[in-house]
């Protein structure tokens, strides 16, 4: 049998990559290939096709600063009816801060500048502008999806508020997460997931890229799939510690 494999679609690696958003495509491809399973970055920047998109499998962007992201604005634009046929249709995908802020209505700036999203979950997100502090610092949140805890790192200016239409990812224990209110962290629609978690995140919390790992394979190959466990003591291990010293009981 010919071995299994995935395009992983990168989108603006060089635009929207911050607080080692990066180690997530490590992580994929490193435990794709512990499994034998082949993967092929594919970078997506300013000027890629819609139809390069399409032939992807799963999905990453990652976080930015304002200015990036009102550079990626217009180009992305152009994206949002494959992207959104996509992520309706099931393909998996993994969206930081900045990019998860695109997949909502809109982000306004702290000046108001209004950066349009491309409309595909049912959220919106608003920074207050200078007299309210930025959301900083390291976080834990327990993931409805995997019953289990989710630590990272975030900084964002931008609160971001869920409709009735998507569920959040996690609940926060330590952290601000969508908006510092809510205590909820993050989206999750079909199979894509949205969250202010940098850190990076799959690193961190490598269940979470088996998750997109095993809905990658079994969207393109349209049958179950059942991953092959690999040994995470050492992260495991890791996020307890982190646990302890943010002074959560796990
Ligand atoms: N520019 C956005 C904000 O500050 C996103 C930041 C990020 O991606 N880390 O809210």
């Amino acid at each position: 049998m010919s071995r299994q494999s995935l395009k992983i679609g990168w989108l603006y690696p060089d635009l929207m990559s911050i607080y080692g958003d990066r180690g997530n495509v490590i992580v994929l491809q490193q435990r794709s290939e512990w499994r034998e399973i082949e993967t092929k970055v594919l970078p997506l920047t300013l000027g890629s096709t819609a139809e390069e998109l399409a032939a992807c499998d799963l999905i990453f962007m990652g976080g930015a600063q304002d200015r990036q992201q009102r550079i990626v604005a217009d180009d992305i634009q152009n994206k949002a009816g494959t992207l959104k046929k996509m992520i309706d249709d099931g393909v998996p995908g993994l969206y930081i801060c900045g990019a998860y802020q695109f997949l909502g209505k809109y982000y306004k700036e702290a000046d108001g500048t209004i950066i349009n999203g491309l409309d595909i979950l049912d959220l919106y997100t608003e920074s207050p502008g200078e007299s309210e502090k930025r959301l900083i610092g390291n976080t834990l949140a327990i993931s409805d999806l995997l019953q289990a805890p989710l630590v990272g790192f975030e900084n964002h200016g931008g609160r971001t508020y869920l409709g009735p239409r998507v569920n959040p990812l996690a609940q926060i224990k330590k952290g601000f997460g969508n908006n510092g209110l809510d205590g909820t962290e993050g989206a999750i629609y079909r199979q894509s997931i949205g969250t202010y978690f940098h850190g990076p995140i799959l690193p961190k919390n490598p269940q979470l890229a088996d998750f997109l790992l095993q809905k990658a394979l079994e969207h393109k190959y349209q049958s179950e799939v059942r991953l092959e466990p690999l040994d995470d003591s050492l992260s495991d291990q890791a996020r307890f510690i982190i646990a302890k010293r943010l002074g959560v009981e796990l």
